[in-house]
């Protein structure tokens, strides 16, 4: 057993609470080998895992026998942790999109609007919201960040007035990549599955979800 804090020669020094401690011989500190992890840090991987699994809160309250509220406070938690930071290299190739769901009521539209690098299908920037020029034009400035080689999009007429010219691309099945991963958050995120009951209630959890979601699937 070494030091935890100067790498020194230790001697066992006692037990308390059923746990063994050490006394560092060099600078007399003392220290335990490992702390226990607490229940909710044992939960929230757990949790994080069957978000991104198609479960949802109630889900997880059935199967790990958490109260849904409690459910619903590690989920935000877990997503204020998970902070995705992609790198993409120049000249990269991305496909813009935005997919449709419900937010509080099922006459209530709403939008996930997000950008996805063709060859590694990592996702650069993902809002909810309204489709507006506003949230569209966040999602543009962050690919061009990384100085695209071409921007891919659907024909919704606002990307002509936001995208530069040069580097956008409009075409028939040009956005297929993108497509078809829409299709994998629908199967993976409970909320977003289409003609089910399971929609989203609140705007603030579909942001965490799919902060959790981009976090697994980018690391
Ligand atoms: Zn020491």
């Amino acid at each position: 057993m070494r030091c935890i804090y100067c790498k020194g020669t230790c001697v066992k020094k006692g037990i308390r609470n059923s746990v063994q401690k050490y006394r560092c011989k060099e600078c007399s500190k003392y220290f335990q080998a490992a702390h226990k992890k607490s229940r909710r840090q044992r939960y929230m991987l757990r949790i994080g895992m069957l978000t991104c699994r198609g479960c949802g809160i109630r889900d997880i309250s059935v199967l790990l026998q958490l109260p849904k509220t409690t459910v619903q406070r590690w989920l935000l938690r877990l997503a204020a942790k998970c902070t995705y930071k992609p790198h993409f290299e120049p000249g990269s190739v991305f496909e813009v999109d935005e997919l449709r769901t419900f937010c509080g009521h099922k006459r209530q539209e709403h939008w996930v609007l997000y950008g996805m690098e063709r060859s590694s299908g990592r996702i650069v920037c993902m809002l909810n919201g309204p489709r507006n020029r506003l949230n569209l034009q966040q999602v543009i400035d962050t690919i061009l960040l990384w100085q695209p080689q071409c921007i891919y999009t659907d024909g919704l007429p606002v990307y002509r007035s936001i995208v530069p010219v040069t580097k956008h691309r409009v075409f028939r099945r040009c956005t297929n990549h993108i497509e078809r991963h829409n299709l994998t958050l629908r199967q993976h995120i409970r909320r977003l599955s289409r003609h089910t009951l399971g929609y989203t209630r609140s705007a603030e959890m579909l942001t965490a979800v799919l902060q959790i979601y981009c976090f697994v699937k980018g690391t």
